[in-house]
């Protein structure tokens, strides 16, 4: 079978459920062209109780996941050759697009979620990256993991009714994608632009390229800047 593999370690399987209702996700599902398997933390617990987390060493508020757990899960999963272990962490690296593209010609992610304090650091070895959805604080690493899944499940091959809506769109290069209009023509006073409607595809084209360079210099300069068009002191104005 060729799919992708998710492998998630989590305490909370349940949130993964939402993935069954997700469209495109669902039917990538349905199709096998991805598995998510789900490894609950629970099941490698400790004692009667399943403990998987204690108190911090050296004091301090709330608990933290303990490393005996985890790296148990971790070992139950069968690895592929192509395969990469990553930890969800408000430490880590915050997530671009181009993660997605990198990670979709691997075969499986292994994803392991953190809640409550944390972990114990001794996981952090396990992990070939550390991931962060942004630099924002989240209960637990579940919907980062969902995250990673959705945004990579996308671009894999098959999953997408017209994979051409791929090239364009926001972050596949440092532009953000141009305004989509459909019908109707007018709404509440709010016209199409007459470029859309005249048929021209060279114009539509010109005028796309346009908005995208505007609208990024607009809202996120900043992706611009990092590492797209060089001269960009002639935009700089308001700086
Ligand atoms: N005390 C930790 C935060 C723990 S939040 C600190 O200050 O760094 C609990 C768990 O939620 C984390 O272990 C991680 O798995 C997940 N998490 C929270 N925010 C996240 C984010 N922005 N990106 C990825 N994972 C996050």
């Amino acid at each position: 079978m060729n799919s992708f593999n998710f492998d998630v370690i989590t305490l909370f399987p349940k949130a993964f459920e939402l993935l069954n209702n997700l469209g495109v996700i669902t039917r990538a599902l349905d199709k096998n062209l991805i598995n998510v398997n789900l490894h609950d933390l629970r099941e490698y617990g400790e004692g009667s109780y399943r403990q998987v987390d204690d108190k911090p060493y050296g004091g301090g508020a709330g608990m933290v996941l303990k490393p005996e757990p985890i790296y148990k899960a971790y070992e139950s999963i069968g690895k592929s050759p192509k395969s990469k272990t990553l930890l969800m962490c408000p430490q880590g690296k915050v997530l671009k697009q181009k993660d997605f593209v990198n990670w979709s010609n691997l075969k499986q992610l292994i994803i392991i979620c953190g809640q409550y304090e944390g972990f114990d650091e001794r996981v952090r070895c396990l992990a070939d990256e550390e991931i962060s959805l942004g630099d924002y604080v989240l209960s637990g690493g579940e919907i980062p993991a969902m995250s990673i899944i959705n945004g990579l499940t996308r671009l894999l091959p098959g999953t997408l009714g017209d994979p051409d809506s791929l090239i364009k769109e926001s972050h596949n290069s440092q532009l953000l994608e141009y305004p989509q209009y459909t019908r109707p023509k007018v709404f509440r006073n709010m016209k199409v632009p007459d470029v859309l409607t005249n048929g021209n595809h060279k114009e539509i084209e010109l005028w796309r390229e346009e908005q995208m360079l505007k609208r990024t210099l607009e809202r996120r300069k900043d992706l611009i800047k990092s590492e797209f068009y060089l001269p960009i002191d002639k935009y700089d104005e308001d700086d």
